[in-house]
């Protein structure tokens, strides 16, 4: 067998162990692959072996699978820093954005839909573990965020995203995921229709799921280590 195809199963069978344990439903939690650094070759196996969630942190990387793949249909999601000079080719190539996280990108965001007479699906994220090197919206931020992008009519709130702490800490861990839930909870208190939570890792994803993520977030586990560091891809210009 592929071994994309055998690490998938793998992952398949930790989901729904995790669900069984947490007493959700296995087909509740979507799996997000993290295809960055990945060639569309290897992206092309996970594709044929039934997978329909990719997301990327680059938009050149986005836009040069989403043309080698474009005979096989799937979801593209956006999970990197966005610049907002990247606003253009990133809404030619997404169909959802999870990494809105400042006001000055939702308002461009919105003038560029407004031209192209469109709407985007986008998750706010949010800055869960504090830690000044990652990007996110405060959590004590996040919920009037929430509400001045929702008067944004271009812009659809689906969800939202966090990157958690890495540790082994599980603790510290479940921390960050609980937040973002309980930030979930308020904002559809408000009305805010954040119903996907997309949290969790190759290496914690079963705390996630536990805390009610919808949708988890591997790379690593599916396709094998990458050869730049993590920080490469979430602490540009930071
Ligand atoms: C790379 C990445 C992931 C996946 O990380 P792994 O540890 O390889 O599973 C998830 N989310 C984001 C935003 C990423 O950049």
């Amino acid at each position: 067998m592929n071994p994309v195809a055998e690490n998938l199963l793998l992952i398949r069978e930790r989901i729904t162990k995790a669900c069984a344990a947490a007493g959700r439903n296995t087909g509740d939690v979507k799996l997000l692959l993290a295809t960055k650094t990945v060639p569309a070759e290897k992206i092309r196996a996970a594709l044929e072996a039934g997978e329909t969630y990719m997301g990327e942190n680059k938009v050149q990387e986005l836009a040069e699978k989403a043309e080698a793949l474009q005979t096989i249909p799937h979801h593209k999601h956006f999970i990197g820093h966005l610049q907002s000079n990247k606003i253009s080719l990133v809404l030619k190539y997404a169909d959802c954005i999870q990494s809105v996280d400042r006001l000055s990108l939702a308002q461009k965001l919105q003038t560029r839909l407004e031209f192209e007479d469109r709407a985007m699906d986008v998750f706010l994220q949010v800055n869960t573990s504090y830690e000044q090197s990652k990007f996110g919206i405060a959590p004590e931020h996040a919920l009037a965020f929430a509400l001045q992008v929702q008067q944004f009519e271009r812009i659809r709130i689906k969800g939202l995203m966090t990157i958690g702490l890495f540790s082994a800490e599980t603790g510290q861990v479940r921390k960050c995921y609980r937040l973002l839930k309980n930030l979930q909870l308020e904002m559809t208190a408000r009305g805010i229709p954040v119903h996907e939570l997309s949290m969790g890792m190759s290496g914690d994803f079963e705390i996630a799921i536990e805390e009610g993520a919808t949708m988890i977030r591997t790379g690593t586990a599916v396709f094998g280590s990458r050869i730049h560091p993590d920080s490469y891809y979430w602490n540009e210009n930071k």
